[in-house]
């Protein structure tokens, strides 16, 4: 199976965490980032609470070319899925709206101090949803997805997997953290023709790439406390050792300089 191509465009301002430059590096099994874009976002809302409603960003947000769209400005490679990042509140406060023409519109509004107060990467976010989208698009067969493609793969209770609904957005921890994907959901996307071995390499990659060094080594401390504070006292021991043969060895050499 060929990779889905997936172009980002970042509208607006984010935190210094996420690292948008990062995501070319992302590789999967089932995608690649193929370009990124970063725009500024000069757009008045329109919808209540300040939000952007679908209307206003269908027909606002930059256009580029898709595998099933000819409308083309520049660049023109051809792309499977635009995904729009912002962090301005969306129609109804969803996290994420599909809109027209293979277009997703995600939004970091509130996310960020969720994941933050839980130690979650602010990447694992929006690869989260590249995975999610990535799915809806191979359910479809590359036609135009619709939110109502999404929903019917959603469920709307919490199981801390790909295709929870997340109704409270407090919620969105659970899945960020571990992606995965449940008995159900694997059932449902078999039969609508994803591979197996895609859906199975999903969450193993997932935690592979999105845990960074201090995460894991937080976690280990975590699982194992009592060989961690050994660890941390033998570390504790050798480095005063060393530190004064060290010392030693300087007074040493210092005396003899001296005598001589
Ligand atoms: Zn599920």
């Amino acid at each position: 199976m060929d990779k889905l191509a997936i172009r980002l465009i970042f509208m607006g301002e984010f935190p210094a965490e996420l690292h948008i430059k990062g995501f070319k590096k992302w590789d999967s099994q089932l995608f690649q980032i193929k370009d990124i874009q970063e725009y500024p976002l000069n757009l008045d809302p329109d919808w209540d609470d300040w939000a952007y409603s679908d209307a206003l960003l269908e027909s606002n947000l930059p256009s580029f070319a898709t595998s099933n769209n000819t409308i083309s400005r520049t660049p023109t490679e051809k792309i499977d899925i635009n995904i729009y990042v912002l962090n301005k509140p969306i129609q109804d406060n969803y996290y994420s709206r599909i809109i027209n023409n293979n277009r997703v519109v995600l939004t970091y509004y509130q996310v960020v101090e969720l994941l933050k107060k839980n130690m979650i990467p602010l990447d694992n976010f929006l690869i989260y949803h590249i995975y999610l989208y990535a799915l809806v698009y191979l359910i479809k067969k590359g036609k135009e997805m619709t939110m109502e493609d999404e929903k019917y793969l959603l469920h709307k209770d919490c199981r801390g997997c790909l295709f929870d609904y997340s109704i409270y957005k407090n919620e969105v921890i659970f899945k960020c953290r571990w992606l995965e994907i449940c008995g159900e959901c694997k059932y449902k996307l078999i039969t609508r023709g994803v591979s197996p071995i895609i859906i199975e390499s999903i969450p193993a990659e997932f935690r592979q790439r999105t845990k960074p060094c201090y995460e894991k080594i937080i976690l280990l401390l975590k699982k194992h406390p009592i060989n961690s504070f050994g660890l941390s006292f033998i570390i504790a021991i050798l480095t005063s050792v060393i530190a004064s043969c060290i010392y030693g060895c300087f007074i040493q050499s210092n005396r003899s300089c001296c005598n001589m």
